[in-house]
C-alpha cells in the first residue's frame, strides 16, 4: 500500500513561503530522498510517526537525543513534577546543583560542570576556557569532524569569515604524526585539541577509538601545556557510562556534552577537571535558558537510568542483532555493504557507491517500508528498540534490497546532494 504523504507534503510547501528554504540544518530533508517526510506527529519508544500518520522503527533517535525511548515514563514523570514547581525562573532550582553533583560523580575525569543548551554552546565553552586557562590562541581540530555550526566550526561556508577560524589548525584524525606536527608548527601557541571520541563524520565510514591515537593525543597536550578536549556531545552514554574515552584509558581536562543526557529535553553540558576550574570560573556565558530546571530534572532521572539499569547492554545487543542481520540480507542478495562503527551508533553504506546512489536508493525503499534509515548520517539504537522492531526493520531492508537490485540501472545520484558534495 501506497503510505500517505499529503500532510508533509502540504507542510513542506507552506514552510517554503515563510522559512528560508522550508527547513535548514541537517533536520533537512533537501539532501534526503524524496521519500523521507520531513514533519513528524509523535515518538514512542523506537517508534515514530510522520503527520500522515505512516509509522517508522526510528535509527535516528532525534539525531541522537532518544537514548531510553520516546516518552520513556521515569524521565516524562521527573520533568512533569519539576514542570509543576517552575521551568525557566530568575536562577536555577536545586536541581542545578544536584545535576552537577551526579556528572562529577559519574564521569572520571569531571571534578566541576557548567550546563547550557545545544551541543555547539558545549563545545565552543571548552575552547573558550582553554584559552582562558593557557592564554594561548590555537585550538587544534581533526579535518572534517563535526562540533557544532558556530561560525569556528559550522561545515558550510556560507557567511563565514577566515577570521573566524584564524586559529583553528587542522589535523588528520587517527593520526600521531599530524597531530605532533600541528603542535611543532604552533609551538607555545597550542591552547587544546579538541577530538570526538571515534569518527563519526557524514558520508564516510566511521572507526571505533584508536587507543593510540587517544593516548598519544593526552601526552602531546600534557608536554605542551595544551587541555586535551573530548566532544562527546553524540557518543556521550553510547560507548560507556564514563566519557567515551575512559574506554581506551584517557582522561581529557575537558569534554563537551549533550544530545542523549536528557533523553530528549534540551540541555547540554562542559565537564572539566580541576586543571581549568579557574579558567570555567572566569568567563563569561550564559543564556535565558539555561538554568531552566525541566530539562535538568529529566538529566537527573536519565543519569539515574544510565548508572542503574541494563540501557547500554540492551542497545548494544539490539545493534548486534541488526547489524548482523542487514549483513545476512546484504550477502543474500549479492551486495557488498559497509557496516561501520559501534553497533549502536551504526553507519551503513554500500561498497564502490561512490555517488551513494545506490545507498539513497536502499534507505528509501527502507523508509517506505517503515524503517527509517539514513543514507549517510550515523544512526543510533536506542535502549527502547526491541526485537520486533529489528524483525520489522529486517523485513524492509530485505524488500529494499530487492527493489534497488530490480532497478539498480534506473539508479541515478540525488542532484542537491552532488552539488553540495560539488
Ligand atoms: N559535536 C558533535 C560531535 C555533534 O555530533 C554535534 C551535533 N550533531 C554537535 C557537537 C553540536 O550539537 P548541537 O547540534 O546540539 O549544537
Amino acid at each position: 500500500m501506497e503510505r500517505k504523504r499529503s500532510k508533509d507534503l502540504a507542510l513542506k510547501e507552506r514552510a517554503m513561503k515563510v522559512v528560508p528554504g522550508g527547513m535548514y540544518g541537517h533536520e533537512s530533508t533537501i539532501m534526503l530522498p524524496s521519500g523521507f517526510p520531513q514533519f513528524f506527529l509523535k515518538g514512542r519508544g523506537g517508534r515514530i510517526w510522520d503527520v500522515d500518520e505512516n509509522e517508522y522503527v526510528d535509527y535516528m533517535c532525534a539525531y541522537g537525543p532518544n537514548l531510553l525511548g520516546y516518552g520513556f515514563e521515569p524521565v516524562e514523570q521527573a520533568a512533569a513534577l519539576q514542570r509543576a514547581l517552575g521551568d525557566t525562573l530568575t536562577g536555577p532550582s536545586e536541581r542545578f546543583v544536584e545535576l552537577a553533583e551526579a556528572f562529577v560523580g559519574m564521569v572520571d575525569h569531571a571534578d566541576w560542570a557548567m550546563f547550557c543548551k545545544n551541543g555547539t554552546d558545549a563545545t565552543t565553552m571548552t575552547m573558550v576556557i582553554a584559552r582562558a586557562k593557557t592564554q594561548r590562541r590555537k585550538i587544534l581540530c581533526a579535518q572534517g569532524a563535526y562540533h557544532g555550526a558556530a561560525p569556528w566550526c559550522t561545515p558550510r561556508p556560507a557567511g563565514i569569515l577566515d577570521e573566524d577560524r584564524a586559529h583553528i589548525v587542522y589535523y588528520q584524525h587517527n593520526d600521531v604524526e599530524s597531530l605532533e606536527a600541528a603542535f611543532k608548527t604552533h609551538a607555545g601557541d597550542v591552547a587544546g585539541v579538541i577530538a570526538t571520541p571515534f569518527r563519526h563524520e557524514v558520508f564516510g565510514d566511521q572507526s571505533i577509538p584508536d587507543a593510540e591515537y587517544a593516548q598519544m593525543a593526552r601526552k602531546l597536550c600534557d608536554e605542551h601545556g595544551a587541555l586535551l578536549i573530548v566532544d562527546d556531545v553524540r557518543a556521550g552514554f553510547r560507548l560507556a557510562r564514563d566519557s567515551s574515552w575512559s574506554n581506551v584509558g584517557v582522561k581529557p581536562d575537558l569534554s563537551a556534552w549533550g544530545k542523549c543526557f536528557a533523553n530528549g529535553y534540551p540541555i547540554s553540558a562542559v565537564l572539566g577537571s580541576d586543571i581549568a576550574r579557574d579558567a570555567a570560573a572566569k568567563i563569561f556565558v550564559t543564556g535565558s535558558f539555561w538554568f531552566s530546571a525541566v530539562p535538568m530534572a529529566a538529566a537527573i532521572e536519565t543519569l539515574k537510568q544510565i548508572r542503574e539499569t541494563d540501557y547500554l547492554e540492551r542497545t548494544i545487543d539490539i545493534g548486534e542483532k541488526l547489524r548482523n542481520g542487514i549483513g545476512q540480507l546484504a550477502e543474500d542478495h549479492g551486495l557488498g555493504l559497509k557496516q561501520t562503527g559501534p553497533v549502536q551508533m551504526p553507519q551503513i553504506l554500500f561498497e564502490g557507491d561512490k555517488d551513494f546512489r545506490v545507498g539513497y536508493a536502499w534507505a528509501e525503499e527502507c523508509v517506505k517500508r517503515g524503517a527509517y534509515i539514513h543514507p549517510y548520517h550515523n544512526m543510533f539504537v536506542s535502549a527502547s528498540h526491541t526485537d520486533e522492531d529489528v524483525a520489522r526493520t529486517l523485513t524492509a531492508a530485505d524488500g529494499a534490497f530487492r527493489s534497488v537490485k530490480k532497478d539498480w540501472k534506473k539508479l541515478e545520484p540525488h542532484p542537491v546532494l552532488m552539488a553540495v558534495l560539488g
